[in-house]
């Protein structure tokens, strides 16, 4: 048997974050995954240079059933204090787009600092391990496949479900139904949208098209809406825009999309058109991709012949107002394998926002993606992370 102050499961962002923090304060922290491959998750997010953060990060770019909930860990840990920890290891990064800060070189450097960062905090592995079960009694007993550990104060930072090929499990949710918690359904989120075959037939053929747009889904607090590029697959759609609202849509939902934002299509078409010797899709694609003016033209029954001016008014109308109103309703997602994220988790009615502790259990806390905050897409989610691990450990520190 094995005494430690602390105890944590899942050495993912959140994870190794806690454990580094804790274990620099003085805590003695053992560190517990069940993958061969330390923080896959990291290895491959943003594309291999992980989008570490963003630089605007707050409150408003979460979601949540109680999305005050994420104020506190996010105020007490900025991006601002992240960029100097990456700063402080000469990690090379840059701004990409909208305050989303990427390493240079690659994401591995991310996990190089947390390991570092763990080594200075003493913290002790234990990896590859499964954990068989815990138990709680005075403190934490944890049984696992390296023997038994006994620990003060448990952590769970086992993330959520999605790709679970590289080991997602459902542990956080298992342990705090264990427990008596609640959890909100979990859910994919930043995630590709998938439409029935017949809906989706004319526009499979433009699979890889890529352009920006507008889309927005839901009503009052659940509304979301954004302006970012948009991609067109074989099963639906994706790119940023889609895996944005994808956290905001449910079954059974249309989408709304405006293929050219701030442009009145009707008003632009009905002026071109005296006199025009233009075909339909040749004055589309001034504007559009020329495969979508193409097949826009052909789901509103207008050949590729067809000049502008040859079309009555009611033809155009119907046609422009759908390039800036185009109301679709997704029949699914792309699911676990491809969503970047899992909306919903571990209730936060469950836990104190400033600890990240169990109201009803104390010594239990939970932290990073197995909590239900969800964040944008954009370096949001790791944000989460390293607050809410860095909450933890500070109030394991402080007791
Ligand atoms: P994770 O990082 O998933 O870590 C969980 C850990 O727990 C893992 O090491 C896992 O092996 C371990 N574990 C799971 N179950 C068990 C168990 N039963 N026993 C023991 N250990 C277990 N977010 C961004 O902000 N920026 C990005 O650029 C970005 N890119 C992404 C790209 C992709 C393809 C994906 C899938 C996600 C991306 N994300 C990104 C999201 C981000 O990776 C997660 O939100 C973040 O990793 C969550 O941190 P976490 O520590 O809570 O969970």
């Amino acid at each position: 048997m094995e005494n430690f102050d602390v105890a944590v499961i899942g050495a993912g962002a959140a994870g190794m974050m806690c454990a580094a923090v804790a274990g620099q304060r003085g805590l003695r922290v053992v560190l517990i995954d069940h993958a061969t491959r330390l923080a896959e998750k990291i290895r491959i997010s943003g594309g291999g240079r992980c989008n570490f953060t963003n630089r605007d990060a707050g409150p408003a770019n979460y979601l949540s059933d109680n999305p005050r909930f994420c104020r506190s860990a996010l105020a007490r840990y900025t991006p601002q204090d992240f960029v100097a920890l990456v700063k402080r290891h000469r990690i090379a990064f840059h701004e990409k787009h909208k305050g989303q800060l990427f390493c240079d070189a690659s994401s591995e450097q991310i996990i190089d600092m947390l390991v570092a960062e763990c080594e200075a905090g003493r913290v002790q592995w234990r990896r590859p391990v499964q954990v068989h079960e815990v138990r709680r009694g005075a403190s934490f007993s944890i049984s696992t496949s390296a023997g038994e550990i006994e620990a003060r104060a448990l952590v769970v930072a086992t993330g959520g479900l999605s790709i679970p090929k590289i080991g997602a499990t459902d542990f956080a949710y298992a342990l705090a139904r264990q427990f008596g918690l609640e959890i909100v359904e979990p859910r994919p989120a930043l995630v590709p949208l998938t439409f029935t075959t017949s809906g989706w037939d004319p526009f499979a053929a433009l699979s890889g098209l890529a352009l920006e747009a507008s889309v927005s889904t839901g009503a009052g607090k659940s509304r979301g809406e954004f302006l970012e590029d948009l991609l067109l697959t074989h099963r639906g759609l994706s790119g940023p825009a889609i895996l944005q609202i994808s956290s905001f849509w449910s079954l059974g939902q249309p989408l709304n999309i405006d293929l050219l934002p701030a442009f009145d299509a009707v008003e632009w078409l009905l002026a071109a058109k005296p006199g025009s010797k233009k075909q339909l899709v040749t004055q589309l694609s001034e504007k559009l991709p020329g495969r979508l003016a193409e097949t826009w033209a052909q789901v509103h029954g207008v050949t590729p012949q067809t000049r502008l001016a040859d079309l009555p008014d009611r033809q155009i109308r119907a046609l422009g107002e759908g390039l800036n109103r185009w109301t679709i309703t997704p029949a699914g997602t792309e699911g676990w394998r491809k969503a970047e994220v899992t909306g919903g988790g571990v209730s936060t009615s469950e836990l104190s926002s400033a600890s990240l502790e169990a109201k009803r259990v104390p010594g239990l806390h939970f932290i990073g993606e197995a909590v239900d905050v969800t964040g944008w897409l954009g370096g949001y989610n790791f944000q989460w992370a390293w607050a809410s691990a860095v909450a933890a450990a500070q109030a394991l520190a402080e007791r």
